[in-house]
């Protein structure tokens, strides 16, 4: 009995075979050539990495030298850990806080920058004028901005602004 085998059914069965024999080569275990990262700490504002180790032949991550623990390169990704302000200073990096207080009232002037012009809703005791408002540098305080706000125990001014109002003091002198 003659059997034909149709054509298309010879390339089917080619291509799985080539694509067993693929799959058997992923799985073959090789020499990793590994190169080492040294651990780096996240710093508040940059991304550090645990210790780990790549091999560039089949593009694994392994947290250990022996490659024995495989790892994701998400996995050896630490993320930056973001400031953490006290006082309206980063605690970690001493960058100052770039948010002021909030509830503060602000007028745009002419010059495209901004000037504080009263305590608006703020109910902070220490106010900290901040040194950029809305992506615009704060450069001056209004006439009696503070005035009357006895409540108030400090005011935190930056070195952007170069102009103080008036009466800009919780007091007159
Ligand atoms: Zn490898
Ligand atoms: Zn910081």
């Amino acid at each position: 009995m003659n059997k034909k085998i149709p054509f298309f059914l010879i390339i089917v069965i080619l291509a799985i075979g080539a694509c067993a024999l693929g799959l058997v080569a992923c799985d073959e275990p090789h020499e990793h050539s590994l190169t080492r990262t040294p651990a780096k700490e996240a710093t508040c504002t940059g991304a550090g990495n645990i210790e780990y180790w790549y091999c560039e032949d089949c593009g694994k991550y392994f947290s250990d030298e022996a490659a024995t623990i495989e790892v994701t390169q998400a996995e050896t990704v630490i993320a930056a850990t973001g400031h953490i302000y006290e006082n309206h200073v980063c605690i970690k990096c001493g960058q100052a806080d770039p948010n002021g207080t909030e509830g503060l009232e602000y007028e745009l002037l002419d010059n495209d920058t901004y000037r504080v012009i009263g305590i608006g809703d703020a109910t902070d005791t220490d106010i900290y004028i901040p040194s950029v408002y809305n992506g615009k540098a704060v450069t001056s305080i209004g006439d009696q901005a503070f005035y009357n706000c006895s409540g108030l125990t400090s005011i935190t001014i930056p070195n952007s602004v170069t102009s103080i109002g008036e009466y800009a003091r919780t007091q007159p002198q």
